[in-house]
């Protein structure tokens, strides 16, 4: 199993239904892109990562916990995933992709959610 579980997670699989139900066209894991986006909409020239709010640390985000064992470890190896996040969007931005994230807490809310790619991906 891999440490950080990267393609098919619950929030993407969330965000991948609610715009084929809207009609948007969309391709999936484009490895030849800086962080292999999990849902890219070449139209709008825009990426989406559906991320895990504890994999990738939403701040301020209450499934975003520390393990109490190992704690230097587990920051360390969290440092790592967010400067990793971050160098991708910057990458990405620089080839002038836009980059939304949806988190693994907004992909509770679908309504919300499907609102805010509507305003974000305006036809
Ligand atoms: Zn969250």
């Amino acid at each position: 199993m891999r440490a950080v579980p990267r393609e098919n997670t619950a929030p993407e699989i969330v965000v991948r239904r609610l715009l084929q139900a809207d009609g948007f066209r969309y391709r999936l894991h484009r490895k030849d892109l800086p962080g292999t986006p999990d849902i890219v909409l070449p139209r709008y020239r825009v990426v989406i990562f559906a991320h895990g709010c504890f994999w990738h640390r939403h701040r301020d985000c209450s499934k975003a916990t520390m393990p109490k064992a190992r704690a230097e470890f587990w920051q360390a190896k969290f440092d790592r995933n967010v400067q990793r996040d971050a160098d991708n969007e910057a990458k990405l931005r620089a080839l002038g992709w836009r980059v939304i994230i949806v988190w693994e807490c907004d992909s509770e809310h679908p309504a919300k959610l499907l609102k805010r790619l509507r305003a974000e991906l305006p036809r």
